[in-house]
């Protein structure tokens, strides 16, 4: 069992958050002039790197707060977590 440090919080089990999918997707600009090819990139097609990643995460059990964390996608490990309005840090 790992846990998870929420922004508000602090230190909770993992089995009080839920992943949210990557972070930093920016909402189409124009999303009436999208293709429906264009819509289903922006729906379904996301990075899947090995390492560090920008991801959202959810405190469902808890403050029921969104917040962003920079996760090792290979050893689970959280390198950094931050509120939706904190700048991105630098991936390590
Ligand atoms: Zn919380």
């Amino acid at each position: 069992m790992q846990l998870i440090t929420c922004p508000w919080c602090g230190a909770r089990e993992e089995t009080e958050f839920h992943y949210g999918g990557e972070a930093h997707l920016p909402y189409p600009d124009e999303p009436e002039t999208l293709t429906d090819e264009e819509w289903a990139h922006f729906v379904f097609f996301r990075a899947n790197p090995k390492g560090p990643f920008a991801e959202r995460w959810y405190h469902s059990t808890g403050c029921r707060r969104w917040f962003n964390a920079i996760r090792d996608t290979t050893t689970y490990k959280f390198h950094q977590v931050y509120r939706l309005d904190e700048q991105r840090p630098a991936i390590p």
